[in-house]
């Protein structure tokens, strides 16, 4: 059963590495406990998609599931919390360099699972470039501490003495990432990067088929030495009674069908725990052709270009890939001959060949499942390109991959049909559903009962908006391209780490990524309430009403350091005189008539006369609190937050409140940000301006070297 493993090579390192002296060799290694172990018994065999012939076999048999979680709650979670988020935000970027650099293995064990060079760059580097988004997103937005702010401050008292705060913190648990066969590294990587930015260990348990290249992946991140032992631990095989030892503060993240999430979410530790569970599962999205994009036009050409690339890109195994074509009536036939001629186009045979444009399918039985579904989409749906077996291949032979040619279906009363819109044909497969009228259009998308994209290709921005708000209630992503934007845009069905990737519906309601929103799926949200004080301290960030230090010198005197949050500044007074607003809009030229005209901003609502310029005030203030000697302030980077609450009129005085509301060291740059909250008074003790003024402030290492 095992002899055809000799015919195998492979121009990788690792399967050199590891040849075939003994069949067990070519066993996948499960990372347990920090340990690689192999699964007992034989293992199923996984073959190539290309050659047909054994890659590799699989096995998890006789893991010890309930040490790997123990493992994860109890070395992994406390060695990742102690790291700060840039800590972990460093530690991405090391690991996506350190990937980047062996990224070559990865594409040549790639081939085998039926996927060209283009189709395993999304996979492969699209992976990667994931993690530095995440780094970057961490260093960036969040801060340098163990503690995320979840928004604003609330006021729940009339004096300012008891306030709300949102914050989140890093689950105590393990994150169990269960991810589908077509995406063996991006799949993997979308996931663990939030995670270990989130603080939270992963046990990572990749599809059977193409585990072989989710395995390589994971040893070489182990071998990296980067990531905190027991931070990441691999299940290659099935996942025997893991879910039995779930508790509260463990999260599922899945990727797959929306059968096997349906019966992950209702398993009775998952119910009873209140376990969180994500799901991506089947879609059927969307891409409708705008009125005005009829043929000869930029936008219909796009179309074309669009969706032959989405039917065609990983043999059209994307959760992403457009399967329903919806399109103006009066041009399907147009839109049926211009993809039917493309699709003409389409090289197909062995990924490894620069001759080929579409590769294989994940498995013969991938193959025997697209198959099925067309039969099931043809009773609606009439086949207009492809469905055949007779076709041209390069390089390969047809017996042995699991090749399919792409198939184009027409369905003439999509209104009255349900497969097209149920029916998820995994391969390279696609149908043309001709709309009448805007309404219908958004109808039919709708019938997909939720999807992770949908786009709209059209020139037209009132269709666009009209679309949208028709449809985006049923989408996780909408892309709207035209001809001003197509040149840059990324596509259809490219999830990008900054936007949300889920959908609700038969897309299995979840969402992933987005950003910072898609750290937070591995963290707790905690409404704390307390007295302001109390509160600065926990979250690191000054709260008006809590103490207003003094920090026995201006605090422009201070290094990073020895700055403490809640040190104050109180200024003295300045008065504004109409000389002082005649001067500043002659200087900049800002000559608005409340500034210049006592009549004219008189009968303005807000004002009973001439008004200090808001930027005036602004100018002022930093006069007011500015210590200009050289120091370690290095420079101001600007103001967030920005709110002129009372006019100043000529003769009032202004008076400025400067604290210390945040800290955030940025890495080694001998730097770090300092956010002062800024209130400017008037006389009568007023607020006539709140802001935040950013500045970036040297650390002592710094500031002594530049003495
Ligand atoms: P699947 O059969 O549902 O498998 C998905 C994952 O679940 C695999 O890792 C699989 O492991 C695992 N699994 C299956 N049964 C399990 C069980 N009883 N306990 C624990 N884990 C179990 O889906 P697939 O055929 O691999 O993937 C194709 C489907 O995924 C398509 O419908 C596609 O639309 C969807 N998909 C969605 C997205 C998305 O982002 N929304 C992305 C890619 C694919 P084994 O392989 O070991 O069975």
């Amino acid at each position: 059963m095992l002899s055809g493993w000799l015919t195998v090579q492979f121009d990788t390192e690792y399967f050199k590495s590891r040849q075939i002296l003994y069949p067990s060799a070519m066993k996948l290694g499960n990372l347990v406990q920090d340990n690689w172990i192999e699964g007992d018994g034989d293992g199923r065999i996984l073959t190539s998609a290309v050659s047909g012939e054994p890659v590799a076999s699989i096995s998890s048999d006789g893991l010890d599931f309930a040490a790997m979680l123990d493992h994860a709650r109890k070395i992994g979670g406390p060695k990742l919390r102690k790291l700060t988020f840039h800590e972990r935000g460093d530690m991405l970027k090391a690991l996506a360099k350190y990937l980047d650099e062996h990224k070559q293995e990865f594409y040549a064990l790639s081939t085998q699972t039926g996927a060209t060079r283009k189709d395993s760059w999304p996979d492969i580097d699209g992976g990667i470039s994931t993690m530095f988004v995440f780094s970057s997103k961490g260093r960036r937005e969040m801060p340098n501490d163990h503690v995320y702010l979840d928004g604003a401050v609330e006021q729940l008292s009339r004096n300012g003495t008891f306030v709300g705060q949102h914050i989140c913190t890093p689950k105590l648990g393990a994150a169990i990432h269960i991810n589908a066969f077509n995406f063996p590294c991006w799949g993997m990587l979308e996931k663990l990067a939030p995670t270990l930015l989130a603080g939270v260990p992963a046990i990572i348990k990749p599809a059977s088929s193409t585990a072989y290249l989710t395995e390589l992946m994971v040893r070489r991140i182990i071998e990296s030495g980067i990531l905190p032992a027991g931070s990441v631990q691999l299940i290659c095989g099935g996942i025997g009674d893991l879910f039995d030892h779930l508790n509260c503060q463990d999260t599922i993240a899945f990727t797959g069908s929306k059968t096997t999430a349906e019966m992950l979410q209702q398993h009775p530790r998952v119910v009873s725990e209140s376990v969180a569970f994500t799901a991506e599962t089947d879609s059927l999205n969307m891409s409708i052709l705008g009125p005005d994009a009829t043929p000869g036009t930029p936008e219909f050409d796009l179309y074309i270009q669009e969706v032959v690339r989405e039917m065609t890109s990983k043999a059209g195994q994307k959760c992403t890939a457009i399967r329903r074509i919806i399109a103006p009536a009066k041009v399907a036939g147009d839109v049926v001959a211009a993809l039917s001629s493309a699709l003409g186009d389409i090289r197909i045979g062995n990924p490894g060949s620069k001759e080929v444009d579409m590769g294989a399918l994940a498995s013969q039985d991938q193959r025997a499942e697209v198959r099925d579904r067309v039969t099931e989409l043809s009773k609606q749906a009439d086949v207009v390109y492809g469905g055949s077996d007779d076709f041209d291949l390069v390089d390969a032979d047809a017996r042995k991959g699991a090749f399919f040619m792409p198939t184009l279906l027409l369905c003439e009363k999509p209104l009255s049909s349900t497969a097209v819109h149920s029916v998820e044909a995994f391969g390279p497969v696609s149908t043309v559903l001709p709309y009448d009228s805007i309404d219908e259009a958004i109808e039919l998308a709708r019938m997909g009962e939720g999807s992770l994209v949908g786009s709209i290709i059209t020139n037209d921005n009132n269709v666009a908006r009209e679309l949208v708000l028709g449809t985006a209630a049923y989408h996780g992503r909408m892309i709207i391209i035209n001809r001003h934007c197509a040149a840059e845009s990324t596509g259809h069905g490219s999830p990008l780490a900054h936007l949300v990737h889920g959908g609700p519906g038969r897309a299995g309601g979840g969402e992933e990524m987005g950003g910072v929103r898609g750290v937070l799926h591995y963290m707790q949200r905690t409404a704390i309430q307390g007295s302001p004080e109390t509160l600065s301290v926990i979250g690191h960030r000054w709260i008006r009403g809590a103490d207003e230090k003094d920090p026995g010198a201006h605090p422009f005197r201070k290094t990073f350091e020895q700055l403490e949050i809640g040190d104050t500044f109180n200024s003295g007074s300045r008065e504004i005189t109409l000389a002082d607003i005649d001067h500043f809009a002659e200087f900049t030229g800002d000559k608005f008539y409340a500034h210049m005209d006592e009549e004219a901003a008189a009968k303005n609502p807000f004002f009973d006369g001439r008004v200090a310029h808001g930027y005036l005030i602004l100018s002022f203030a930093a006069g007011l609190f500015v210590d200009p000697d050289f120091g370690p302030v290095l420079a101001n980077y600007g103001v967030d937050d920005l709110r002129f609450l009372q006019p100043v009129n000529h003769g009032d005085s202004l008076k400025v409140r400067l604290v210390c509301k945040q800290k955030t060291l940025r890495g080694d740059t001998g730097y770090g940000e300092v956010r002062w909250d800024t209130e400017v008074k008037n006389q009568d003790d007023e607020i006539v301006a709140q802001y935040e003024v950013l500045t970036m402030v040297a650390t002592d290492a710094h500031w002594e070297s530049v003495q």
